[in-house]
């Protein structure tokens, strides 16, 4: 019962890593908000955990709109009182060579992991300091926020960012209790990294096969995919940490991909 009454917001949370965190965080008996864009898997989600018996609501949440953070975030306080931890995960990807990338493309992908992790974190950061209880705030980085891969360049650059962002928050943040730290996880097998299989195998000329041991995995120490829950586990140590000492941190989980 690490998370016990605990409010935990997890963006992207209807799918992937996210609902992953959601459900560890609710067996540590968390009250869940499941915050997604797509609002009825976010519903479907809460319902899942509520079935089980944890404590859940869904809201809809397009983490780059501000009105629809301010609105949801202010949704949960007015129902559960108050926001203690938030996990910004929503996160999307896209790949092409950087001299073909369409500025659009680009602007999307660092709205949706850099505006709505500054977003999120105005949004909730007023509660965690006015509760006394301080908070942590955890972000959904990569190895890509430590190193590079061809044909991601808005990702990379986002994701390094988020580590920027943390480190402000961690100091900001210190004389409230409010904590920020970075999980940096290796490829994880949701829809977002299936999409990619044969989206690089095709820009590569290469087999799915190929990407997934000469591209995705070729650098971990096993061959093995990160799972949900290895990530999942690294949330709930930076969720349930009990003082100011892990702060402004970014862990990599990635089966020795990335070591620092
Ligand atoms: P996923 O596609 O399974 O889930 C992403 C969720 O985010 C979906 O439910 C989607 O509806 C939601 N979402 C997308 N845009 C949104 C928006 N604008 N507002 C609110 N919600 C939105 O992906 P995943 O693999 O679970 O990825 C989650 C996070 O983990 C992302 O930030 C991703 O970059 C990061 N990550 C993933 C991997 C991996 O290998 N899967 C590795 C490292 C980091």
């Amino acid at each position: 019962m690490k998370l016990l009454d605990k409010v935990c917001i997890v963006t992207g949370a209807a799918s992937g890593i996210g609902k992953e965190i959601a459900l560890k965080f609710a067996q540590e008996r968390g009250k869940i908000v499941i915050a997604d864009l797509n609002k009825a898997e976010a519903e479907a989600t809460a319902q899942e955990l509520r079935q089980a018996g944890a404590v859940a609501m869904s809201v809809e949440m397009n983490v780059t709109d501000e009105q629809q953070v301010l609105a949801g975030v202010a949704e949960v306080v007015q129902v559960w009182g108050g926001v203690d931890v938030l996990v910004s995960n929503a996160g999307i990807q896209i790949v092409h060579p950087l001299e073909e990338f369409p500025f659009a493309e680009w602007k999307k992908l660092l709205a949706i992991h850099l505006d709505g992790a500054f977003l999120t974190t105005k949004a909730c950061l007023p509660h965690m300091y006015a509760s006394g209880r301080g908070g942590s705030v955890i972000y959904m980085g990569s190895v890509h926020s430590k190193e590079a891969s061809m044909l991601k360049a808005p990702y990379v650059t986002a994701k390094h960012g988020l580590i920027g962002l943390a480190k402000v928050v961690a100091k900001e943040g210190a004389r409230h209790g409010v904590r920020a730290n970075v999980i940096c996880p290796g490829f994880v097998r949701t829809p977002l990294v299936e999409k990619q299989i044969p989206e690089q195998a095709r820009t590569l000329g290469i087999s799915e096969d190929d990407v997934i041991k000469n591209i995705m995995l070729k650098d971990t120490v096993d061959g093995a995919f990160t799972t949900t829950q290895d990530v999942a586990e690294v949330a709930l140590l930076f969720a349930s940490f009990p003082s100011s000492a892990l702060t402004g941190q970014s862990l990599v989980v990635s089966h020795g991909w990335f070591m620092q």
